[in-house]
């Protein structure tokens, strides 16, 4: 139980170290939905051995629980994933074809913006990676 808590431990402080380069990049906004406010860093699963910045979203508080928990997406609100799937950011392209997929029974449109995007193979592998 201990060597888990450390592990924990080790990891939320590499996370903290890699807040400021997260927060600069992503120009303290969202990076799926550009709202700012309460921003937390995500860990695109599934999650390196170690916390990496490419493996890693700045994301507010609403986008984290509907990804985390997809009972509470609301299909309307992503409409921000017509410009994040265009993201030169391969962390925000992954997250929003995933999400874009989940997406696809729920809503018309999702689909839609899927087709229109020729996806970089790694970029496609990463995303199918995990769900
Ligand atoms: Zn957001």
């Amino acid at each position: 139980m201990a060597k888990g808590y450390n592990q924990n431990q080790e990891r939320v402080q590499l996370l903290g170290l890699l807040g400021k380069p997260l927060a600069r990049r992503a120009g303290r906004r969202c990076e799926l939905c550009e709202t700012s406010g309460e921003l937390r860093p995500f860990e695109i699963p599934p999650e390196p051995a170690e916390p990496d910045l490419d493996q890693l979203l700045l994301l507010c508080q609403t986008c984290a629980e509907q990804i985390r928990d997809p009972r509470k997406i609301q299909p309307e609100r992503w409409r921000c994933l017509e410009t994040a799937i265009w993201s030169t950011q391969p962390a925000t392209q992954v997250v929003a074809v995933r999400l874009l997929r989940r997406l696809v029974p729920l809503t018309p449109w999702a689909g839609e913006v899927l087709e229109m995007i020729d996806l970089d193979p790694e970029i496609e592998n990463w995303a199918s990676k995990q769900n």
